[in-house]
């Protein structure tokens, strides 16, 4: 028997609620079943929304000070922690151990973010707008908001969203993914042990039903939410619906732009963690690598001997550098892309299903490479969301741009050169929300907002920075005068002030 997981909220964990139907977890490197978990009806939903609601007065009323406090002895206890939530996350999703550090210490950064919430939150002030007349703007919480979230960032995702949340002093209900929910729980004890009060955020799981709920809750302020772009849409819209402000994340195509002039050794490098770090399990993986002119043949050449020698196992093996897929569902889904690469005739350069791993036990598939990929290929307009690279061909920078612009997706693009000429008009004229130059994975920090464009993104404030503020906040415009008998008298029967 494994462990069926605990929900949280009212400041415990509590058990699943009985009858509930359980979805059962297996360890992505060996297959092996190792916990299960409950999957909530839109009445624990409700509970757990009633949880956030009892909290929020008492919360909000905290002096803002206080509540970074509160952010600053969770960044510490989240230090102290880093390596048992790392391994948590290897263990759950399948990422090399260093890469779940990585993620962890992505999360802490969110932290540090929000312990700056007292200046964050300011407002703006004139005095004297019109006579005895003073005029501000004041930043409030909204007050419960919920987050939905992917399987592939088990901690770093969340962590875009409820510190933020929390500081700006609102309550949070989130919704980790089923299929990775225990960094989730362990992510709310430890916001207990730095001392947030019950309730103030809270962990609940689930899938559609769980989410359908959340979305429909008249409590549920705001929704954030982090996936796929089929069901990105569908939150945008139906959020939407229920009067709620709405953020979602969604899928990616990334591309990124190889130059004749770009170090070949070093864009290799950025290649290798882009492409086939986590397995290529990223939002902001690189997808599609654009060679420009004479930068192909000895790019691909590269790319395959670099590719072929990853070291792939599980994620707490040492020196494992890719780890498996998250199942058995997905391996088979990527290993379908594959298969349709080769019918479509592109040239399979690196076949990741004859990698000794992906036998098994385990959902291993070892690095892909194509070359010679165009556009109406599926495996160059599809997010496939695993360790395989397409390379196409360019003859100019233009054509490249156009190429990255055509995309319905702009998440991430990337161009690797010597040049500061084209890296500038790379910059200024490619559709995409973030722009990496010579940087394969250019995933902004916490102090600066995350979010793609196009149909990568459904909204209009992008997540942590100051646009997370923003989201979790509204704004209140007070206009006031104190009577001291030096203002104008009389009735003022006009929209003026004065
Ligand atoms: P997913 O869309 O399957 O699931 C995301 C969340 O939505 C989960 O919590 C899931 O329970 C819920 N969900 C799934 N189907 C639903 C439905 N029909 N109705 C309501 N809720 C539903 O995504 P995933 O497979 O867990 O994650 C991978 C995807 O997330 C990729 O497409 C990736 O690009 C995307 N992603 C995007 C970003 C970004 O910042 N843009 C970051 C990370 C991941």
């Amino acid at each position: 028997m494994v462990e069926t997981l605990p929900l949280y909220y009212d400041g415990r964990s509590q058990p699943a609620p009985a009858g509930v139907s359980l979805l059962t977890l297996n360890t992505p490197a060996t297959g092996q079943p190792y916990a299960q978990v409950p999957l909530c009806d839109a009445a624990t939903v409700g509970q757990v929304v009633r949880s956030a609601q009892a909290a929020f007065p008492a919360w909000r009323a905290t002096p803002v000070a206080e509540r970074a406090r509160v952010l600053f002895r969770y960044r510490q206890v989240l230090e102290a922690e880093a390596e048992n939530l790392a391994r948590i996350v290897s263990h759950d999703h399948g990422k090399t151990l260093a890469d779940a550090k990585g993620e962890v210490q992505r999360g802490i950064e969110v932290v540090e973010f929000a312990c700056g919430m007292p200046s964050l939150m300011q407002g703006a002030s004139v005095d004297g707008v019109a006579r005895g007349i003073d005029c501000r703007s004041i930043r409030q919480p909204l007050g419960v908001c919920a987050g939905i979230v992917p399987f592939n960032f088990p901690v770093m995702v969340p962590m875009w969203m409820f510190p933020v949340a929390i500081a700006a002093g609102n309550a949070f209900v989130l919704k980790p993914s089923e299929r990775v929910p225990r960094a989730a729980l362990r992510l709310a004890e430890m916001f207990r042990e730095a001392g947030l009060p019950p309730g103030v955020f809270n962990v609940v799981h689930g899938a559609r039903e769980a989410v359908d709920a959340l979305l429909e809750h008249p409590a549920v302020r705001a929704v954030s939410f982090v996936g796929s772009e089929p069901v990105a849409r569908e939150i945008y819209r139906k959020a939407g619906q229920h009067g709620k402000r709405v953020q979602a994340l969604s899928g990616a195509k990334n591309h990124l732009v190889v130059m004749p002039d770009a170090d070949l050794a070093k864009t290799v490098e950025g290649i290798m963690g882009g492409a086939y770090g986590s397995a290529g399990e990223r939002c902001m993986a690189v997808s599609v690598v654009v060679a420009v002119g004479a930068a192909g043949d000895a790019l691909v050449d590269r790319l395959k001997e670099t590719a072929a020698a990853l070291k792939v196992g599980p994620g707490s093996e040492a020196g494992a550098e890719m780890g498996p897929l998250i199942s058995a569902e997905h391996k088979a889904r990527v290993a379908g892309y594959i298969a349709q690469g080769q019918a479509q005739q592109a040239r399979l350069v690196l076949d990741g299903r004859q990698h000794p791993r992906a036998k098994g036990p385990g959902q291993f598939l070892g690095p892909t490479l194509f070359d010679h990929v165009t556009a109406d290929m599926t495996i160059y307009r599809e997010e496939i969301f695993g360790p395989v690279l397409s390379v196409v061909r360019a003859e100019t920078l233009d054509e490249a741009i156009a190429l990255v612009n055509g995309s319905p997706f702009g998440n991430g693009a990337a161009i690797f050169t010597s040049s500061g000429a084209a890296a500038r008009q790379f910059q200024d004229e490619v559709t995409a929300g973030m722009v990496g130059v010579n940087v394969s994975v250019p995933v902004p920090l916490a102090f600066f907002p995350f979010a793609g464009w196009k149909n990568s993104f459904f909204g209009d404030l992008h997540a942590h920075g100051k646009d997370g503020v923003a989201f979790y906040t509204e704004t209140k415009v007070v206009t006031s005068r104190w009577f001291s008998g030096d203002g104008p008298g009389g009735k003022n029967m006009t929209i003026a002030l004065r």
